[in-house]
């Protein structure tokens, strides 16, 4: 079977980078939906820990009770309550579900700044205080998210303008509401960099402490390193001919008589079927033919190959970003620390 290795020095190398920047461990929120972005969500969960991070997001119930050991604080980006927990705080994304919460439970508000995706509209704040007040739930946190951190563009200063009024107006609806010690936040991993006097709560990061966040030159941060790699073993070998043909259609052909190996990482196990026909490892060895659903052949004999070890790397050759390579890994890969 293919599997995984999480390096740890590098992991802690990118908190170190992070808790600079955010000016405590403790205002750190790991994220970690989505398997913790493939690279397995109680193992990142137990290195964070013993880093001394406090704070998680993820997306659902589920994955807030499989973490609750390692963490003091949780946050639930995506789903209303099924489960009751001192930790557990839980996202209100529209103001039509506030009614559905039960009362008691801990929330935090998503306010739209400017990305119209989830979170209640900034005209509404007042509204949904009183919404929140009605049903009995305590309101922890207000939030946002931004549309193009990532981007070397204005729209980051505008958006952060935005927030910065709803901030204004909701510390003043707490008082009138009787919300202590309101807390705030709106920072992704690369929000978290575009600013060098961080003064939020905490920040939500995600792809900064997995080392595969990629910034335009003059935003990026080179320090940060990949956390994740991942090896294949060899199925088996073949000698080709000069114009032998391999995998589904055909579609690579030999140039000269060479070794081609089949290895066991196919789109099944989530690589991209995108990287067929021109990918190359970290090594140089160049994938052949298209990915097949449990295997993939390589121009190497060797008995395990070195698939990749940066994903954002990975990601310009499957023509996408390194979010998409890494959370397309299977759960079922085995995953080693090194
Ligand atoms: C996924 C997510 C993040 C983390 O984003 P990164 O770019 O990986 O740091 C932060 N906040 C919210 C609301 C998210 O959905």
């Amino acid at each position: 079977m293919a599997y995984i290795t999480l390096n740890k020095n590098n992991f802690f190398n990118n908190l170190d980078i992070i808790a600079n920047r955010t000016k405590s461990v403790d205002k750190i929120a790991l994220v970690l939906k989505d398997n913790a972005y493939g690279h397995g969500l109680l193992e990142m969960s137990s290195l964070a820990k013993e880093y001394g991070v406090k704070k998680a997001v993820v997306r659902t119930c589920q994955e807030a009770k499989e973490v609750e050991d390692f963490f003091e604080y949780i946050l639930v980006l995506g789903e209303i309550p099924e489960i009751k927990s001192e930790k557990i705080r839980y996202t209100i994304n529209d103001i039509n579900n506030i009614s559905r919460f039960p009362s008691g439970t801990k929330v935090e508000l998503k306010v739209d700044t400017g990305m119209h995706r989830n979170g209640i509209d900034m005209s509404q704040l007042k509204v949904a205080f009183t919404k929140i007040k009605e049903a009995g739930l305590i309101l922890e946190a207000v939030f946002t998210h931004h549309r193009s951190a990532d981007e070397l563009t204005s729209e980051w200063f505008w958006q952060n303008d935005n927030f910065k009024s709803v901030k204004k107006e909701a510390i003043y609806l707490a008082q009138e509401f009787g919300f202590e010690n309101l807390r705030f936040h709106s920072a992704n991993s690369p929000s978290l960099f575009r600013t060098s006097d961080f003064d939020e709560d905490m920040a939500r990061v995600g792809i900064a402490a997995y080392g595969c966040m990629k910034l335009p030159n003059a935003l990026n941060i080179d320090a940060l390193k990949p956390v994740l790699s991942i090896y294949a073993n060899k199925v088996s070998s073949r000698e080709l001919k000069a114009g032998d043909r391999v995998g589904y259609g055909g579609d690579y052909e030999a140039t000269t008589d060479c070794i081609a190996g089949n290895y066991d990482f196919g789109y099944g196990d989530g690589f991209l079927r995108s990287c067929a026909n021109g990918y190359k490892t970290p090594n140089g060895v160049e994938l052949i033919g298209r990915v097949s659903m449990d295997n993939s052949s390589f121009l190497s004999d060797e008995e395990e190959l070195l698939i990749f070890d940066d994903a954002a790397n990975a990601a310009v050759y499957a023509k996408t970003i390194s979010y998409e390579v890494l959370t397309s890994l299977k759960p079922d890969i085995r995953r080693d620390f090194c």
